[in-house]
């Protein structure tokens, strides 16, 4: 649906980042429209728990968080809309959005897309995800109680997946590429501490191997010796980091040879009146911490931005 009114600001983006801009647009009494193609809280929906946001001593629920972020951001009057953002048109003074289903006009954007999980590039990957291979313990462990998983990666994702999927699978194989994991030591911890867990270190997975019935196991080549072996598996959880959600933006916008947006402080990008927040930047730390100090930075930063180049 086209619409000929101009917003002072379209947001991108329904995770916490996109979320805490609209929280801060809306309480400056700008007009704001939010657009989300699935549920509000981004990558949040896909884990259960979150133990290192402050004000939650004993953690809280993933999905609870979500909720309040939105229900905090709505109650002070964010506008929002289910729609999929295909492109950017930056080219005058009011930019243009464009969805599947027609165009939105802003004076200001903020980009709040996120990321989403690398694929792993093993052979048999592709032919198997959604018959064993995973990107998302929170909605498919239940699908392996008591049965045998792997988990590929040592970073935080794999590391607190891995702690996740053993409430359901009998046994959690970590396969990582390195000696060492790339985890926050706490949550290492965690996980040495846990029985259910087993790692195999400086492994790379060749193959995973399977057919109609699903995944059967994983072909693993040790990097010390260059032995390869088997390791027989019914699930395969993998988490080798991300990707930015930046289909949609235009060669205007400067990003990082990944595709991470690129912003200044301020998390103006390399276009005027089009800012970035969370995990689409490029930016050393990925927490939902800094996702909402972003997203209140670039908000704040768009409403300047507004008052300069729109007040009469
Ligand atoms: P990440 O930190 O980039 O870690 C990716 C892991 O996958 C690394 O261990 C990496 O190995 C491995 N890897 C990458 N490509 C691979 C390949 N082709 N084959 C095998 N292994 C590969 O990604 P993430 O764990 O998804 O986390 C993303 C961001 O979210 C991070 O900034 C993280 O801190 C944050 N996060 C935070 C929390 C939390 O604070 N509780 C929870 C989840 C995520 P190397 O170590 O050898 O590079």
């Amino acid at each position: 649906m086209t619409e000929n009114k101009v917003h002072d600001m379209v947001i991108i983006g329904g995770g916490p980042a996109g979320l805490t801009a609209g929280l801060y647009a809306a309480r400056s009494r700008i007009d704001v429209l939010l657009l989300e193609q699935m549920g509000f809280g981004g990558q949040l929906l896909t884990y259960e728990r979150v133990d290192n946001y402050p004000g939650f001593p004993e953690g809280v629920g993933a999905f609870g968080l979500a909720e309040l972020i939105s229900a905090q951001a709505l109650r002070f009057g964010l506008q929002t809309r289910n729609a999929e953002v295909l492109g950017l048109d930056l080219g005058g003074k009011i930019k243009k959005i464009i969805l599947s289903n027609g165009e939105i006009n802003a004076r200001t954007i903020v980009i709040a897309s996120g990321a989403s999980p690398n694929r792993l590039g093993a052979r048999g990957e592709i032919e198997l995800t959604g018959r064993g291979v995973s990107y998302c313990a929170v909605c498919d462990a239940p699908f392996f109680r008591n049965q045998e998983v792997a988990v590929v990666g040592g970073g935080d994702t794999a590391v607190e997946e891995a702690l996740y999927l053993t409430k359901f699978a009998a046994k959690v194989h970590v396969v990582h590429r390195r000696e060492r994991l790339r985890a926050t030591p706490v949550i290492q911890e965690k996980a040495f501490q846990n029985e259910k867990i087993s790692f195999i270190l400086c492994n790379v997975v060749e193959e995973i191997k399977g057919g109609p019935e699903g995944v059967r196991g994983l072909l693993l080549r040790d990097r010390r010796s260059s032995e390869e072996a088997e390791l027989p598996v019914t699930g395969v959880f993998v988490f080798v980091g991300i990707k930015p959600n930046s289909g949609f933006v235009p060669s205007e916008i400067q990003c990082d040879s990944q595709g991470f947006i690129l912003t200044d402080q301020e998390m103006a990008t390399s276009v005027p009146g089009v800012f970035a927040a969370g995990d689409i930047r490029c930016k050393q730390l990925r927490q939902i911490v800094t996702s909402v100090g972003d997203g209140a930075t670039a908000a704040f930063n768009a409403t300047h931005y507004l008052e300069e180049h729109f007040s009469e």
